[in-house]
């Protein structure tokens, strides 16, 4: 069982989290949960560091930044405690979480969960403070914002769990954000790939290396509310997604940034330079768009690419020293971007979709800027501040609502 941030962020939350662990174990389960830093903390922390230091060190903001979650789970074992349970608190690095060294987005290496064994068989709750461990050298590290979906994930496969539950502020995994698509479905079931494909897209609910790790170890998520009962969205193996629906969600972000290159020598190295220089920068690039020279006249390429707005910066400063090595005539830069993009395992066999996806944002003016796609994926940059008009679009033109539903189609004509 994980809980996320919202869902221990004071002593009544952390109550109530104690009481349902409490139930899950007294409905025969063996328990281990992992606990989220409370409300703000983590931000909190970072600003805290920014007090300090412009540069703060990633070794010791790793030792700050764990803190957070630590707290969380002392003061929740104390109330499991006061329910008549034993609970013991486990910093990652006592649970065994063994990490690379690559401090403040370290990935696991291998989870030595004899430690957290050895408390279920003494018949005592487990908590696993989230979002850390300890690297290969004896140091603590962190695992990247939202990083404790990835240690109940991780501590889920080390321990053989039925399955893994991620206890949020939503009641599961929606057919688009509910807060800009107020008749948007929950959904039941989602796959490994559609999960993957949404959480890179833009979807908050998991964080994306926890959906990776949980498809490669083939453990079930149970993404659910921690203040209301009844299930939430199941993300499971694709052969266990009974129904394909054509198209599953709409996801969308609001927080891109494109970067246009002119005069890009039409030469091979051209394109492993720019993005090699943005790698070693650890800009993370999304998009990418690369146009030949057309006709006479016009000299070089033309390089468009995506970029999270805030690394815009990071990649500006890393092209400079290379523009005049390659002879770039331009940079231009474009901060209000942002993507919609629509996922469903359905499309991989059905004609039509990216059509009718440009169809409906034409018919909202909405100008498409870049295009990308996966066999379950179509993902299109647009103007920022035209997104909230896309997502809803998409989500009517797809039918994906909950009073799409429609009854007296056949299941697995749903949604079609
Ligand atoms: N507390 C960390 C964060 O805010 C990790 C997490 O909540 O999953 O990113
Ligand atoms: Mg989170």
């Amino acid at each position: 069982m994980k809980f996320g941030g919202t869902s221990v962020a004071d002593a009544e939350r952390i109550k109530r989290a104690a009481r349902r662990i409490v139930a899950a174990r007294e409905q025969g389960n063996r328990v281990v949960a992992v606990l989220s830093a409370r409300g703000k903390t983590t931000d909190e922390l970072i600003a805290a560091a920014a007090e300090i230091s412009a540069t703060p060190d990633a070794r010791e903001m790793d030792m700050l930044l764990s803190t957070g979650e630590r707290i969380s789970c002392a003061l929740c074992a104390m109330a499991i405690n006061d329910l008549g349970h034993r609970a013991i608190s486990l910093t990652g690095s006592q649970a065994g979480i063994v990490t690379d060294t690559s401090h403040t987005k370290a990935r696991i290496l291998d989870v030595r969960a004899d430690r957290i064994e050895a408390a279920l068989e003494e018949d005592m709750i487990v908590l696993v403070a989230g979002f850390q461990g300890m690297s290969t050298a004896r140091d603590v590290t962190t695992l990247g914002r939202g990083g404790s979906d990835t240690t109940a994930v991780a501590l889920a496969a080390a321990v053989g769990a039925d399955v893994c539950e991620i206890y949020t502020d939503v009641s599961g995994v929606y057919s688009a954000d509910p807060r800009i698509v107020p008749e948007a479905r929950k959904l039941e079931v989602v796959s490994f790939e559609e999960m993957l494909e949404m959480a890179s897209s833009g979807a908050k609910v998991l964080q994306l290396r926890s959906v990776e790790y949980a498809r490669n170890h083939g453990v079930r998520i149970h993404c659910r509310s921690s203040f209301e009962d009844g299930p939430g969205t199941f993300v499971v193996g694709e052969q266990e997604t009974m129904e394909h629906a054509l198209i599953t969600a709409v996801t969308h972000s609001t927080d891109e940034a494109r970067l246009t290159l002119t005069g890009v020598p039409d030469q091979p190295g051209a394109a492993a330079r720019i993005f090699e220089t943005l790698a070693e920068a650890n800009c993370n690039v999304d998009m990418i768009i690369q146009n030949e020279p057309l006709g006479e006249g016009r000299e070089g390429a033309e390089l468009s690419f995506t970029v999270p707005r805030d690394d815009l910066r990071i990649a500006r400063e890393a092209l400079q020293p290379i523009l005049g090595e390659l002879g770039i005539a331009q940079i231009d830069e474009e901060p209000e971007m942002g993507k919609v993009s629509i996922v469903g395992a359905g499309m991989k066999s059905h004609p039509g979709v990216a059509a009718k996806v440009f169809a409906t944002l034409a018919g909202e003016g909405i100008n498409i800027e870049m295009i990308s796609t996966s066999p379950i994926k179509i993902s299109c940059v647009i103007r920022s501040g035209r997104v909230p008009d896309a997502v809803q679009a998409l989500h009517t033109a797809f039918e994906l609502g909950a009073d799409a539903v429609l009854e007296e189609r056949p299941i697995g004509e749903r949604a079609r």
